[in-house]
């Protein structure tokens, strides 16, 4: 195979379009923005943490899930409708439950693999994306998610992931901007955090001077595969016009879904919807105030980023509510209570919401490797850790591609024909 369509202009489609590109191959990338990394890769929680692997298929997940059922501002929130998309997932998520130890120790193995990659090719191509090698912060309330936290911990080191118990003093002395009282954490000196928007686009630019083909602003309107020739249908309501290509990698974020059933394979995306806000940083105090080390807050389910000397932001929230990206002020809200508790010399007065839709697999692992057809691939459905391990997938899907046993870390997983 020489040319090769790249579906998805967000973090997977760029960093695969990347790796493809940098082994020869011709490559096309099709995005139906105008611009890489408008949709999920947006404007995320900025995280690339390894110590936040644990995938959520728990048991103690689903009574969360349903005592949060009825309120409001909970960090989980299900509509009730029940669709057969949502039906399916939800009956693969449980059944995926015996695998959670294992699916834990994969995506950590997964995430710290894709360090090297991702900071070799920012150096390599002089993409700034106010990479911050801070560490990451675990905070917890009490002792049952402390405890909880240490159990997590041995998964993520059998992962190779090391990270250590820290004791309120020794928090408030990695983080002294915040407030309240805590029962203890877990510190990752080796996670670090960055801004998705501005990595994407500037590697989107890195591909174009490669030789990448950018089709930026085309909807594509399906995909098809003879096992030979792959054909890529563009257009609008009034024209279409075909593409072939000698294969194609779906990367299509939440679309992946649709994409997989017109080639013949089952991808089983479900769109996680989640929220940001970013804090514009604007005078000195507040600057000043703002956490510069990572966070995540295991209770509330909220991850925060400091993006530059300006920018703050904070996201989280998982909502099962099919396509909807409404960005809903009470689930909004939440959010900057949370600023101001936590960080009360920080001023909120300018904070920029936004919402975006995780492209989640029940099982919480991405799907990287071949279809039901020889010349189509998938590297998609890594929810709520794209930014993470897009790296490492897109350098295991080129080395799938190329058909060279380039996926060293991690065994491609099969996909299921439909
Ligand atoms: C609130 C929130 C916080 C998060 N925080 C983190 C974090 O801290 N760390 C982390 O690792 N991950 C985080 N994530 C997850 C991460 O952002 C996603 O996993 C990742 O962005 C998904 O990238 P993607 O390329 O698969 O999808 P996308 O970025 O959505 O890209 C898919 C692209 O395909 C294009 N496309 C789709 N259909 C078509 C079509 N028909 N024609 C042409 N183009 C098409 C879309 O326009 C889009 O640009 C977070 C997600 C959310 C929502």
């Amino acid at each position: 195979m020489k040319s090769i369509a790249v579906i998805g202009g967000g973090i997977t489609g760029v960093t695969t379009a990347y790796a493809l590109a940098k082994r020869g191959f011709a490559v096309t990338l099709f995005e139906k923005h105008r611009y890489a990394a408008m949709e999920t890769s947006f404007a995320n929680g900025g995280q690339l943490s390894a110590s936040n692997a644990e995938v959520w298929t728990h048991w103690s997940t689903i009574l969360k899930g349903m005592k949060w059922m009825l309120k409001s501002d909970a960090p989980l929130l299900v509509n009730p409708k029940p669709s057969w998309h949502k039906l399916s997932w939800f009956a693969e998520f449980i059944a995926n439950i015996p695998k959670y130890r294992q699916n834990t120790v994969e995506t950590a193995r997964l995430a710290v693999a894709a360090r090297e990659h991702l900071f070799a090719w920012a150096e390599a191509e002089g993409v700034d994306f106010d990479l911050k090698k801070e560490g990451i912060l675990h905070i917890y309330r009490d002792k049952k998610g402390f405890d909880h936290a240490g159990e997590v911990s041995k998964l993520l080191a059998a992962g190779g992931l090391e990270r250590r118990a820290v004791t309120p003093e020794e928090m408030r002395a990695i983080e002294p901007t915040l407030a309240g009282s805590y029962y203890g954490g877990y510190y990752t000196e080796s996670d670090s955090t960055g801004d998705i928007h501005k990595f994407t686009v500037g590697l989107a630019g890195a591909i174009e001077r490669l030789g990448v083909r950018c089709v930026y602003g085309q909807d594509v309107l399906s995909v098809h595969s003879n096992e030979e020739t792959a054909t890529v249908i563009v257009g609008n309501g009034e024209s279409q016009q075909p593409y072939h290509f000698d294969g194609l990698v779906v990367c299509a974020g939440v679309n992946s879904r649709r994409f997989a059933a017109q080639l013949g394979d089952r991808v089983n995306v479900y769109p996680v919807k989640g929220y940001s806000i970013t804090v514009n940083l604007l005078d000195q105090r507040s600057q000043e105030a703002a956490p510069t080390v990572s966070l995540l807050d295991d209770e509330t389910k909220l991850v925060t980023s400091r993006l530059g000397f300006d920018r703050f932001r904070v996201a989280g929230t998982a909502e099962f509510n099919g396509y909807n990206r409404d960005i809903r002020a009470d689930r909004i809200r939440p959010l900057v209570d949370w600023v101001n508790q936590c960080f009360p010399d920080v001023n909120t007065r300018q904070v920029v919401p936004w919402a975006g839709l995780r492209p989640m697999m029940p099982d919480m692992m991405p799907r990287v490797g071949r279809g039901r057809c020889p010349n189509v691939f998938y590297n998609t459905g890594h929810g709520h850790l794209g930014w993470t391990l897009s790296a490492v997938t897109a350098d295991m899907i080129a080395g799938v591609v190329k058909g060279t046993s380039d996926a060293r870390i991690y065994v491609p997983l099969q996909l299921k024909s439909a």
